[in-house]
């Protein structure tokens, strides 16, 4: 990971969608990240390395609520956007670990039994167990309703059969939370959530994916593998809500990952701009190039204000013990949105401003220019935020 020319700045904590410790919280972790160095050639070795540091680091204490070990009482929005951000910054793969405790273990937290967030939260929070999240399939991606992986009944537990794919720390985690049809004829209604440790036989994670940016992915195969009946998690077919639960409080934070990759490409473009010498001048003098930071400081702050906003809205709802509402889901389908899209392009100008270097293997922005593709795909791409938004557009004013 290569370190970043100049501290990130703090200027945004100072908005008013933040407490003092919001504040507190981001201005200790960012010496912290800046002082980290991890060798990320391997990714899956890089990964079990960061969600180490990040356990003693006391980090991932934000990924569970204090009653399993957590740093607060519940699972906060606006720490995780915060959190994710500030790593993102320095190294993406450092966001990426410490995102997947969290949404590989929000389904326990959310809905797990005592024994089941006793057996893994206080160990996901220390960075002794890593977690995994598994919900798509080949044919189910974003219609997860359409998955055709089942969960068959036994005399003391369920046989998993099937196949999940494109799932993050496959064959590095510990266990899964997967998804699977318990009533293949009910759709979405016919889902159940299970928790699966790694070694469990007849579960194959052997199946690498690469991606074009470190990642650590597999298929899964479900072979007649057999879990006890306690593995259930949650509500026999409430396995779509959960996880659509869990990714609604994600969702936001996946917002604060891009924005932490679009701010260090701002700075690494202010840099290089600053430093490159071309006609007798800086290329940072030329109005063509201040017009386009300008454009990108627009970017990413109009990204900064609605995913803050979308953070800030989970808390206040979660802290007034209101019902979830669908402006809420609204609110962090635009700040996923806006954020994933305006962090490409923010990324895609600085990486034209270092010219030749920008496409260079090794530089800063060429590895971002990779990092963040996948945050327009992932835990619903685009396309389906739109949707969502549209379809509250239309709630509203109708
Ligand atoms: C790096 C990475 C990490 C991932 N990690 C996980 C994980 O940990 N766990 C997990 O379960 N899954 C994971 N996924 C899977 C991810 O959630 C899916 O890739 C995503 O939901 C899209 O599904 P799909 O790839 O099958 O694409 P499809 O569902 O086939 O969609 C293809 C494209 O169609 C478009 N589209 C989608 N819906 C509509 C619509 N209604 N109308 C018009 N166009 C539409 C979008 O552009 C979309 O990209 C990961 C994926 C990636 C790339």
């Amino acid at each position: 990971m290569a370190s970043s020319p100049v501290p990130p700045s703090t200027a945004h904590l100072a908005l008013p969608f933040f407490d003092d410790a919001h504040r507190a919280l981001a201005r200790e972790l960012l010496p912290w990240a800046a002082a980290q160095s991890v060798d990320e050639r391997d990714d899956r070795a890089a990964c079990r390395d960061w969600v180490k540091r990040l356990g003693q680091g006391g980090w991932l204490r934000y990924c569970v609520p204090a009653s399993s070990g957590g740093a607060l009482e519940r699972l906060d929005s606006r720490a995780l956007v915060l959190l994710r951000e500030t790593l993102a910054f320095h190294s993406p793969l450092a966001d990426f670990a410490f995102a997947m405790q969290g949404l590989g273990s929000g389904a326990i937290t959310l809905a797990g039994s005592a024994s089941q967030q006793s057996n893994y939260l206080g160990a996901v929070a220390g960075g002794d167990k890593i977690a995994a999240f598994a919900l798509s399939e080949p044919d189910a991606g974003s219609d997860v309703g359409a998955m055709a992986m089942q969960a068959v009944s036994t005399s003391d537990g369920w046989r998993l059969t099937g196949e999940k794919t494109w799932i993050s720390n496959g064959g590095i985690a510990d266990f899964y939370c997967v998804f699977a049809k318990t009533d293949p004829n009910a759709g979405s209604r016919g889902i159940t959530a299970f928790v699966v440790d790694a070694n469990t036989a007849g579960l194959d994670t052997s199946a690498h994916i690469e991606v074009m940016a470190p990642h650590p992915l597999a298929t899964l195969r479900f072979d007649g593998c057999t879990v006890p009946r306690e593995a259930q998690l949650g509500e026999l077919h409430g396995g779509f809500k959960l996880a659509m639960r869990t990714l609604d409080i994600f969702r936001a934070s996946v917002a604060g990952a891009a924005l932490g990759m679009a701010r260090r490409a701002l700075v690494e473009a202010v840099h290089h701009a600053s430093h490159r010498r071309m006609f007798g001048q800086m290329l940072a003098d030329f109005q063509l190039t201040q017009a386009k930071l300008g454009e990108m400081a627009a970017l990413i702050d109009s990204a900064a204000l609605l995913t803050y906003r979308a953070a800030w809205m989970r808390d206040d709802s979660e802290a007034r013990g209101a019902p979830a509402a669908g402006d809420l889901t609204a609110a962090a389908a635009m700040a996923k949105m806006c954020a994933t899209e305006n962090a490409s392009r923010v990324i895609d100008m600085a990486l034209q401003m270092h010219g030749g270097l920008g496409v260079k293997v090794g530089t800063k922005v060429e590895s971002l220019y990779r990092d963040i593709r996948s945050l327009r795909i992932y835990e619903g791409a685009t396309e389906v935020q739109q949707l969502i938004i549209g379809k509250s557009v239309l709630r509203s004013q109708t």
